[in-house]
């Protein structure tokens, strides 16, 4: 039976945003990124945005209240079965989830862990270029679009975020070795957890997420 409610773990870089985006549209979930509902906020600068926008110019962590804020209100317009993408990125985020899909009785019923080597991460976002109009993500190498600076989806113009520059990177990188990668030991001891290797093609990668999406999936995938 297809997972209707996922987290998808892992460092920045590993693919998250890329294989959420292609699980959601393949499995008709909601693909829910606190990374873009904080840039959005940003952008508009709403108070949550105002709030965020320090913190994710260095690379640190968004406070839990606020990206509490954005997320919820997403959920609270009826979403039922998602990816989550970026979130929880710290304990008390994963128990603030679990204590909300608990009161839904709507408890996650997935996490993908995508495990990708810490020596590839760098090129891996250093690369990356996101379309400003429709947020499809690119790699100059891996996934370049067909015409430089121009998403292939929609024609709109691509950029580099400014946390994605190696400046930042370390920072980032810290921060999910210290607050995010202990997640995957809570969410291994509640039986959730399955392991993807993401250091191998983008379509390897996909086939390996959607079997386990489609409920198919190895506990732990090669
Ligand atoms: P991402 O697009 O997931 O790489 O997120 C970009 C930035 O947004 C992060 O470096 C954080 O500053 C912030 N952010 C995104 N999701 C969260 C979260 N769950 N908790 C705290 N900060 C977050």
């Amino acid at each position: 039976m297809t997972l209707r409610r996922l987290v998808f773990l892992g460092a920045p870089g590993a693919g998250k945003g890329t294989q959420a985006e292609r699980a959601c549209r393949d499995h008709g979930l909601v693909h829910l990124s606190t990374g873009d509902l904080l840039r959005g906020a940003v952008k508009a600068q709403t108070p949550s945005g105002v709030a965020a926008k320090a913190y994710m110019e260095a690379g640190d962590l968004v406070p839990d209240d606020v990206v509490f804020g954005v997320l919820f209100e997403r959920l609270d317009e009826g979403v039922d079965a998602f990816v989550l993408d970026g979130f929880p990125r710290n304990l008390a985020q994963a128990e603030g989830l679990d204590e909300r899909l608990a009161a839904a009785h709507k408890p996650l019923d997935g996490v993908i862990e995508l495990d990708v080597p810490a020596s590839a991460i760098v090129g891996r976002i250093t690369g990356r270029r996101v379309c400003k109009a429709c947020g499809t993500t690119y790699h100059v190498a891996f996934r370049p679009t067909s015409q430089e600076g121009v998403c292939d989806n929609c024609g709109g113009e691509t950029y580099q975020r400014s946390d994605d520059t190696e400046a930042v990177i370390e920072r980032r990188l810290a921060v999910y070795r210290e607050q995010t990668e202990p997640l995957k030991e809570y969410y291994e001891r509640k039986g959730l957890l399955v392991a993807v290797n993401g250091d191998r093609s983008m379509d390897d990668v996909e086939a390996a997420v959607d079997a386990v999406v489609a409920g198919n999936g190895e506990r732990i995938d090669g």
